[in-house]
């Protein structure tokens, strides 16, 4: 069944033509998370329009970064991202624009479906996904179905679980010393900047400080993008290691384009190891194999089992 997926991050939409956890064409395109949710779908229905395939679709799987009600096909909360989100009536929009139907879903509870189905976790009945992107998602998978909890957050906020509490770093969500403030990209200019060698490194010219900048000034050696990214992995060392105290996966699958930092995975496989409690047997660590793609396939794979 070919369907339109839209994955609306935090600073660009990826949208593609998905059939049956293929993705035949993709496009993705900046957005700004300060604009309101009806200027975000006008951009989306005119991209949409020039793709090939969005003819022959017969659905519409819509990921966002917030607490969805997947029931009710609403955004619960928004977290100063896109104002108008929770009045937004997407099953609508999509209704009248497309003549499609929607299913709505939080982006790394979709990212994770997506691993289970065509991905990392296929075969596996338990997983955790840790998802770095602007911000940092978390979804959980056990005993072979998606957790979803009472009000639809079960899982999801593990970027917003608490890693720090002596002069913790302030939290977009309003409370500090949560993981995203530490190790979501957002986070990175600021953890840079406040380092004392910051006007002698590489990053002082850097166009954007993002996981890819960070990695590259490790490579050459700069030692501000060493501290800083020492520090974000441990970080993300801890919040793995928090969720595998949480949710007791078999695997944690890691996405989001930090995920191609193999030092990364390495070190939160080391971190769990060591620290992470789990008599059931070792923890696997792995990373999502096409963490452009786990969203799109997870919201292929709704439609598929509906
Ligand atoms: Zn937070």
């Amino acid at each position: 069944m070919k369907i339109l997926g839209i994955d609306l991050g935090g600073s660009r939409v990826k949208l593609a033509i998905v059939d049956a956890g293929r993705v035949q064409e993709m496009t993705i395109f900046p957005i700004s998370h300060d604009i309101p949710m009806r200027a975000v779908l006008e951009t989306v229905e005119a991209q949409a329009r020039r793709m090939a395939g969005i003819s022959g679709c017969r659905g519409i799987g819509f990921a966002y970064p917030g607490i969805v009600d997947m029931q009710n096909r609403r955004v619960l909360c928004i977290n100063d991202k896109y104002t108008d989100a929770a009045e937004t009536d997407f099953a609508r929009w999509a209704k009248e624009r497309f003549g499609l139907e929607l299913i709505l879903i939080n982006d790394a509870a979709a990212a994770l479906c997506g691993e289970m189905a065509y991905g990392a976790g296929r075969g596996a009945d338990s997983a955790a996904l840790l998802m770095v992107g602007t911000g940092v998602g978390t979804a959980v998978w056990s005993e072979g179905r998606l957790l979803t909890g009472k009000h639809g957050s079960m899982g999801i906020l593990g970027g917003h679980i608490a890693i720090a509490h002596e002069q913790p770093r302030r939290c977009t969500c309003g409370n500090a010393g949560c993981l995203e403030a530490y190790a979501g990209t957002w986070a990175l200019p600021g953890l840079a900047r406040e380092h004392p060698g910051f006007e002698r490194s590489v990053l002082q010219k850097a166009e954007r400080i993002d996981y890819r900048t960070l990695a590259e000034g490790v490579e050459a050696g700069d030692a501000v993008c060493k501290d800083v990214f020492h520090s974000v992995c441990r970080a993300l060392c801890v919040g793995a290691a928090n969720l595998v105290h949480a949710y007791d996966p078999e695997l944690l699958i890691l996405s989001g384009g930090a995920s191609r930092i193999g030092a990364l995975r390495t070190a939160i496989q080391e971190h769990v190891d060591r620290y992470a409690w789990t008599p059931g047997g070792r923890v696997r660590v792995t990373a999502a194999e096409n963490p452009e793609a786990s969203v799109a396939l997870g919201l292929s794979s709704l439609f598929e089992k509906r």
